[in-house]
């Protein structure tokens, strides 16, 4: 089957075209600067590769148009016509409870898509323009499915889901912790199934995803029972630019100190905190690597202090499950810093956790990277949540 995968965002929309048939991707890119002007990308095997050319996107439904028109060109494109697609996938940020798996979207799907834009004002908006240019695009007639961030935590227990404050919270205003990044923690959970040649029912993992964005996830037999970040992705570890958990109370203090608004203040903790604050150099794990070995003693405690707060998790996970049989490093960093994945995985010997340092030194490859007397084995395993999309969308379809 035929799946085109979006990813929409407020001003830009990444997409891909996959044969869910051989797991191939046929075509990918990206349209950005919608609403502005309009900057189109696309890339597909032994393809000529459109480079950022402009191409007027006043709305997404230009996009969506000019994706089409790509894939369908007579020399540079992958399929005869736009009845080839079978389905669409797109990825939604915030499914709220309403969904705790990917839908085939229907009116009453959308209705209910719109009742999720206050929990993410920033994301959900621009997904939902993304489903409504495909429609008006494509027509009724392709099956259009909803894979939501949120959908894999919602199997979390209320111990780990409930913040402890006044239950109404939860109650009306359905404060409690969502969790993010869950399509990438699905796929590589069913991929250290398939690596570990168990069924993912009888496995405990704890699937660490490093990127700009960073979660960990605890996942007892297959399902999500914990996860690092809340309500919104600011919770849980220090990240590129976000502070991850921090003490409610500094907020207060800032504020009234800086005689910050609350809209200044959570600038700050989303866009200027996290490994680049305490660096003060790079929100980029490379560039921080590198200031650390010249000598930057703030760039190494940023490194250092990420590093610390995912072993952690790595050990409440532990606990909270009763046990690990693996522990799972995936996206920029956890595939490509060898480096960060041993000073992580280095002093968890207690709980049966042993390096090979030699089979850690690889980059973006299914790999084992624990020893063979390893009594948890660590995976190394590149994500792929266009895949699982596509492969969502094609079951649903
Ligand atoms: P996003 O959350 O934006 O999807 P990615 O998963 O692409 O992020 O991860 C991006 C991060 O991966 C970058 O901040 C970069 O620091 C990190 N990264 C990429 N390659 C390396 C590397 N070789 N060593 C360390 N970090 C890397």
């Amino acid at each position: 089957m035929k799946v085109l995968v979006i990813n929409a965002g407020s001003s830009s929309l990444k997409y891909q075209l996959l044969d869910t048939d051989n797991q191939q991707v046929l075509a990918k890119g990206l349209c950005e600067r919608i609403g502005i002007d309009g900057k189109f990308t696309y890339k597909a095997p032994g393809k000529n590769t459109i480079d950022a050319v402009d191409v007027a996107m006043p709305t997404h439904s230009e996009a969506i148009q000019a994706v089409l028109n790509a894939l369908v060109d007579k020399d540079n494109g992958v399929i005869a016509s736009m009845k080839e697609i079978d389905a669409v996938g797109h990825r939604v940020v915030h499914g709220g409870e309403t969904f705790a798996c990917s839908v085939k979207i229907d009116d009453k799907v959308m209705a209910a898509l719109e009742e999720c834009i206050p929990l993410a004002p920033l994301h959900n908006p621009a997904n939902i323009t993304g489903i409504k240019a495909c429609q008006a695009v494509m027509g009724p007639d392709v099956p259009q499915v909803a894979v939501f961030d949120t959908a894999f935590h919602q199997t979390m227990p209320p111990v780990a889901y409930t913040y402890a404050l006044p239950y109404e919270y939860y109650e009306k205003d359905k404060v409690r912790r969502y969790g993010f990044h869950g399509t990438s923690h699905k796929y590589v959970a069913q991929r250290a199934a398939a690596m570990l040649g168990k069924s993912i029912e009888e496995l405990k993992l704890i699937s660490c995803h490093l990127g700009n964005g960073s979660s960990v996830t605890a996942i007892d037999g297959g399902k999500s029972v914990d996860t690092s970040m809340g309500f919104t992705p600011l919770a849980g570890l220090p990240m590129g630019t976000r502070s991850g958990d921090l003490d409610a109370g500094i907020m207060e203090y800032l504020m009234g100190k800086y005689n910050m608004d609350i809209k200044e203040m959570l600038n700050v903790l989303n866009k200027k905190s996290g490994v680049l604050g305490v660096s003060g150099v790079s929100s980029d794990f490379r560039d921080l690597s590198d200031a650390g070995e010249k000598g930057n003693a703030r760039a190494a405690l940023a490194v250092d202090m990420f590093n610390y707060g995912v072993k952690k998790y790595i050990g409440a996970y532990a606990a909270a499950m009763g046990g690990v049989d693996a522990i799972i490093f995936t996206a920029g960093v956890g595939e490509n810093s060898a480096d960060q994945r041993m000073a992580i995985a280095s002093g968890l010997e207690f709980m049966g956790v042993k390096m090979d340092a030699e089979a850690n030194n690889v980059r973006g490859k299914e790999t084992v990277i624990s020893a063979a007397d390893s009594k948890v084995k660590v995976l190394l395993i590149p994500t792929n949540e266009e895949l699982m999309i596509a492969l969502d969308t094609a079951a649903l379809a």
